[in-house]
């Protein structure tokens, strides 16, 4: 193979001392190779224009031929030079601040390309880059790259020391793209576009090279995921669940109501990929209440009947219990033994709990994000199940893997995502959708007021708690202060008490233990108190079936899949149940965001409009979710090339050539360099 540029280091460039290359590493830049794929984020544009359009206050480049000698004023240590220029037949006044060296450079009579500001009412312009044609070319005529920097990297540096390696190792830049794709869609090879996104030429402004990589990221990206799946399929080492239909059949006819179809289908898909010999890689989305814990716990029940054990992982202890109850009531009656593990218990009950899972005595254990690390073994564990957003990812089943195990994992997400975000956020995972939600349920009427109306709010729980019913009561949460966030829930609190005297109201904060915070849910889960006031602590998953009314105070602060998770927590018993939202949105998404909530209980839709108001960096947090991160692709505005390189991926990956032949070795050889693959060969 011909030398590589990811093996040469940044050190061997003229220009990167020592110094300087660490400086580069920092920026996650060691490499040739990875300098050259350091792509400019926009450019700015030297090129040559006629004053005819030029705005106000724009930034233009301009070419002439100096006019007058120059002046020169100072303020103290500052400087202004100034001289009138030539410019397309009117003279107009070019002005430099603290450059008076350039005096002797500004000659009457000659060419001058300069850039800067101009002011079209006195017709000026405030120069920031000149140059003098007869001195030879720089950056004029030009879109120059704007790169990201940082540390004592300039742009002029990086600029410079990108073009030296483009100079010295450009020609080596290899093709990666199959040629047939090369063809259909008539890409430029590799290398001019790579030269090309770099120092996009005077007419050309590196549109056609820009198509071309970012279809190969995204390709790339796509392709990386597929092969892994693939890979996965091919290496039958997990575990192939035992289990008959009848068994499924016997438990679904136990549970107190009649799955509904989207149930049914997602939990056939689940068991399908539960009985192959590769593990399950598996996402489970569904709207809030339309009952993933139940098909939750039909898998949990699977692994056990095939002889295997089962860990449920949820954010929260109050969560961990309410899901350890939930599943003792469908489970125990099959005789499977249903056991907690969280960051509360005792040494001792610890201890206990450690030894059961690891003799086979436990067969159901629901926990923290805690339970699949550290002290903790499992006899057998064959199912892994997350609720709520938790990654599951590379690193969690590496733990596993090295412990000699290779469970199944079902990913359950009340945060349906649309397609466009599916495909990358979980593109490494097949997915179940369950649309609808349980017969019955009557959709829970949202309603927006002003703050002014509070008192009509108190009228209504005070309604609710008559009936017999009880209220959530959310504060917002203040991202500045969690002392302010308390402190609003415990005004709040005390209001409420005062305007609803003989029902009781209880407060449930961020700076409580979770000892007292799992008393305060206890209490109203068993319907104790009438209203619960709380920071956001209830928008993850608790099931109180009685509470009837859900009131979300300053309501525009939450974002809209934030609000639909809080509404979530009601309209789940027999009883009809409404949404107020307390706000006086001061932007317009604001408004937009109580419009929607106002609109639609349809948690997809929801879901989209969140997307197109917020974009997907923000709803995911990029980091922590695993949403990539593009260098030059666009996930709004690429999203029909995605798709397109999603689909030409899996062809490729479907082939067994792709495997095999050196057509394909530096495809293969690029995705081995990622961590996904940890090295290990392709083939
Ligand atoms: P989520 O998808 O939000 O986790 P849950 O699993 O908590 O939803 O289910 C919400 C409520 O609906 C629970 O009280 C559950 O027992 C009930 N439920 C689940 N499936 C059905 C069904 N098929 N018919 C009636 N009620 C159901
Ligand atoms: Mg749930």
């Amino acid at each position: 193979m011909e030398p590589e540029l990811f093996s040469i280091p940044v050190e061997k460039l003229q220009g990167v001392s020592s110094r300087k290359a660490e400086e580069l590493h920092a920026l996650g830049l060691f490499t040739v190779g990875d300098l050259l794929e350091h792509y400019p984020f926009r450019y700015e544009d030297y090129r040559v224009r006629s004053l005819a359009g030029a705005k106000d206050g724009e930034k233009i480049t301009v070419a002439g031929v100096i006019a007058t000698a120059s002046t020169l004023q100072r303020y103290g240590r500052k400087t202004r030079l100034v001289c009138r220029v030539r410019v397309d037949q009117a003279l107009i006044a070019a002005v430099w601040f603290n450059r008076p060296y350039l005096r002797e450079q500004l000659v009457p009579g000659r060419e001058i390309v300069m850039t800067g500001k101009w002011d079209a009412r006195r017709r000026q312009l405030t120069v920031a880059d000149s140059e003098f044609p007869d001195r030879g070319g720089g950056k004029s005529g030009t879109l120059q790259p704007v790169y990201s920097i940082g540390g004592g990297i300039t742009q002029d540096w990086m600029r410079r020391t990108i073009a030296r390696a483009l100079d010295r190792y450009g020609a080596m830049i290899p093709e990666i793209l199959p040629a047939e794709i090369l063809d259909r869609y008539r890409f430029m090879p590799r290398r001019e576009a790579v030269m090309r996104i770099h120092r996009p030429g005077k007419e050309s402004d590196g549109a056609e090279a820009r198509r071309r990589m970012v279809y190969e990221e995204l390709f790339l990206f796509e392709l990386k995921l597929q092969a892994h799946r693939a890979l996965v399929r091919r290496r039958p080492d997990g575990v192939a669940h035992r289990v008959s239909a009848e068994d499924i059949r016997a438990f679904a006819a136990s549970l107190p109501f009649e799955l509904t179809d989207g149930q049914k289908q997602a939990f056939n898909e689940i068991l399908r990929d539960m009985r192959q010999p590769y593990p399950m890689n598996r996402l489970l989305q569904g709207d809030v209440g339309s009952g993933k814990t139940v098909v939750a716990a039909m898998a949990l029940y699977a692994t056990v009947r095939a002889g295997c054990q089962g860990a449920l992982m949820v954010p929260t202890e109050i969560l961990a219990e309410q899901h350890a109850r939930t599943l003792r009531r469908f489970l125990e009656p099959h005789g499977v033994r249903v056991g907690l593990l969280t960051g509360s218990m005792t040494e001792r009950q610890r201890k206990d709990a450690l030894a059961e899972l690891q003799m086979g005595m436990m067969d159901v254990v629901v926990g923290t994000h805690a339970l699949i690390q550290e002290d903790v073994h499992f006899r057998r564990l064959g199912l892994v199940v997350t609720d709520e957003q938790h990654r599951f990812g590379v690193q969690q089943r590496s733990i596993l893997r090295r412990k000699g195990m290779n469970p199944d994992v079902l990913a359950m997400t009340a945060t349906p995502i649309p397609r466009t975000l599916a495909i990358t956020v979980y593109g490494d995972m097949d997915v179940s959708t369950i649309r609808e939600r349980p017969k019955g349920r009557k959709p829970v009427k949202t309603y927006w007021v002003k703050p002014e109306r509070m008192d009509r709010v108190i009228g209504l729980m005070r309604r609710e708690a008559e009936a017999g019913r009880q209220a959530f009561v959310i504060c917002p949460l203040i991202e500045e202060s969690e002392k302010l966030d308390v402190q609003n829930a415990i005004d709040l609190h005390a209001r409420l008490r005062l305007a609803l005297p003989g029902f009781a109201v209880s407060l449930l904060h961020g700076r409580m233990t979770p000892v007292e915070k799992d008393a305060v849910m206890a209490e109203f889960v068993a319907g104790k108190s009438s209203v619960l006031v709380s920071t956001t602590v209830v928008e993850v998953g608790v099931d109180v079936p009685n509470a009837t009314l859900m009131v979300v105070m300053d309501a525009d602060r939450f974002g809209l899949s934030q609000l639909h998770q809080l509404r979530g927590r009601v309209g789940r018993g027999e009883h009809p149940s409404c949404c107020v939202l307390v706000a006086d949105p001061k932007t317009e998404a604001g408004v937009e965001r109580m419009r929607v909530m106002t609109e639609t209980d349809d948690g997809f839709e929801i879901a989209r409009r969140d997307l197109e108001l917020r974009g997907p960096g923000e709803i995911f947090g990029t980091r922590q979710s695993g949403l990539p991160e593009f260098k030059l692709a666009d996930l709004m505005d690429d999203f029909a090339v995605l798709e397109q390189a999603r689909d030409d991926a899996a062809r490729l990956v479907a082939r067994p050539e792709f495997w095999t032949s050196p057509a394909y070795a530096r495809l293969r050889d690029r995705l081995q360099r990622d961590e996904l693959f940890a090295g290990q060969p392709l083939d």
